[in-house]
């Protein structure tokens, strides 16, 4: 296949990398991850303590210039998890930067240490720059993000990566001018495929915060940044400074892009950072077996609310219960999304069944629920498993009844579940997490709210008050932990 990274060939003195204050070419890129993957010569498989610092990007360029698949492994992971993703992924080796104390049962594997700032000078050269690997080989084992269960391992081969950021660039007219600023975790798709790869793709830079803060958005946006990508928990932190701080407001206004995704981002986010900066975030939808699937696209119309439309390549439809596609693109009916193309994974890693089990034919069955409109825009009722609930006969998409709560002045985060009734099948739960905890909102205030925009089977039955909502690293809510 041809190089991923044909920036690279070039060698130029252009940063390719921004961490913090560390910054690397694409020529000391060249010859940094060159030499790192000479010495993976002979591994299959290796993991990656994936840090949001440059060495992690480092190592993720030189496995994939060696052709060696790598697994990364969230630094923040707990024993069990961590010694479910090693054992699974049975990695030969780990990388991992400069003095970074290892855990078990990666402590006990060979270990390579990466150091970004440290150029081996002219004479470790990439070559050819990965040319030629096959491109069905796996070069990324991503696990899912667990919000629904065990995280499964993802194989992903150079084709799904290669498609999927190629569509990305024709949605997003990505080139080698945009600086991607980011802070999100480089072990899931969304920090590692769309923020270091993709930029590294288009031959363009990566500018990552390290940690994330609406300060360092505004100073790396008034900088050089030109696109922004966020989980929806950073976007609601940005719209909450932005209303009272003109330089992030200005910074917001002056970026070309600002993409949301990994999670449903709730509409009064959007609308709050509308009305300060006068622009859009754009959604996109994806998943790490499929990679992306749908986006607004940066020359569409506004589509707020939505995920977009469906990328360059992708085939996206909605089924019934009953697997029979839905054709209506009247906004109303609602189906699981399914999808086809070549952005999708090979398999779940050891796990035949699983992956037999996520496809309909060709069609990878996302679990997600969705409306199309006449304009062919997606909109993501919920998950199946968690977020569609059945109450009275009817079926009610919690997000809806979310984004609703969420404009009450008195809330600062909800989730809606459903529990079992004898009457309803299922009834609705509101859990809520109020702005000021002393003088939060009362249940039946909270549940006149929603009657008073919504159907009546959509009120809330009972209200669940608390500190905080149970996240994930990405900032998804853990609804199987609201119980
Ligand atoms: P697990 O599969 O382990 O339960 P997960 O599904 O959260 O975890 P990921 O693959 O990281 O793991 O996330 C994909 C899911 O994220 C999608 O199936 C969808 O539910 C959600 N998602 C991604 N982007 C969006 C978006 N823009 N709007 C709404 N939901 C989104
Ligand atoms: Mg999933």
């Amino acid at each position: 296949m041809s190089p991923l990274f044909p920036a690279l060939a070039s060698a130029s003195a252009k940063p390719a990398l921004r961490f913090g204050d560390q910054i690397l070419s694409y020529d000391a890129l060249r010859r940094t991850a060159g030499d790192l993957g000479r010495r993976l010569g002979g591994h299959r498989r290796v993991a990656v303590w994936a840090t949001p610092t440059g060495e992690t990007a480092v190592a993720a360029v030189a496995a994939l210039l060696a052709g060696v698949a790598l697994v990364p492994v969230n630094p923040k992971i707990g024993a069990s998890e961590l010694a479910h993703i090693i054992g699974d992924s049975a990695p030969s080796l780990v990388l991992a930067p400069v003095g970074a104390a290892l855990p078990e049962p990666l402590a006990a594997l060979p270990r390579l240490d990466v150091d970004a700032g440290a150029d081996p000078g002219a004479a470790a050269d990439a070559g050819d720059a990965g040319d030629g690997i096959e491109a069905e080989s796996a070069a990324l084992i991503v696990y899912t993000s667990g919000t629904t269960g065990p995280p499964k391992g993802v194989v992903l081969s150079r084709r799904a990566l290669a498609t999927t950021l190629d569509a990305l660039a024709d949605a997003w007219e990505w080139t080698e001018a945009d600086v991607v600023v980011h802070g999100l975790p480089l072990f899931h798709v969304h920090g590692l495929v769309l923020g270091v790869l993709g930029p590294l793709r288009r031959g363009g830079t990566v500018h990552h915060l390290g940690r994330f803060s609406p300060e360092g958005v505004a100073d790396a946006l008034v900088g050089d940044g030109t696109m922004l990508f966020g989980v929806p928990t950073m976007y609601h932190r940005l719209a909450e400074a932005g209303g009272s701080d003109e330089r992030l407001a200005a910074a917001l206004a002056g970026a070309r892009l600002l993409v949301s995704g990994s999670a449903p981002l709730p509409l009064p986010d959007h609308e709050r950072i509308l009305a300060f900066t006068g622009r859009r975030v754009i959604e996109r939808y994806g998943m790490t077996e499929t990679l992306m699937n749908t986006s607004v696209r940066a020359d569409g119309p506004p589509a707020t609310g939505t995920v977009g439309v469906p990328l360059p390549g992708v085939d996206v439809r909605l089924v019934d219960d009953a697997g029979a596609e839905l054709t209506a693109s009247d906004g109303e009916t609602v189906g699981e999304i399914q999808v086809r193309g070549p952005n999708l994974f090979t398999e779940y890693l050891n796990r035949p069944d699983a992956t037999a089990e996520a496809f309909d034919g060709g069609w990878f069955r996302t679990g997600d629920m969705a409306t199309r409109d006449p304009a062919g825009s997606y909109r993501i009722v919920g998950r199946k498993s968690t977020d569609i609930i059945k109450s009275g006969g009817y079926k009610i998409g919690a997000g809806e009844i979310e984004n609703v709560l969420l404009t009450h002045p008195g809330v600062a985060e909800a989730a809606v579940t459903a529990a079992p009734d004898p009457d309803l099948g299922e009834r609705i739960i509101a859990w809520i997490v109020p702005r000021d905890a002393g003088s939060g909102p009362s249940p039946q205030e909270l549940t006149d709210h929603v009657a008073g925009q919504l159907a009546t089977h959509k009120r809330p039955r009972e209200v669940r008050f608390l500190t905080a909502l149970p996240r994930n690293d990405m900032g998804k809510v853990l609804k199987r932990e609201l119980t």
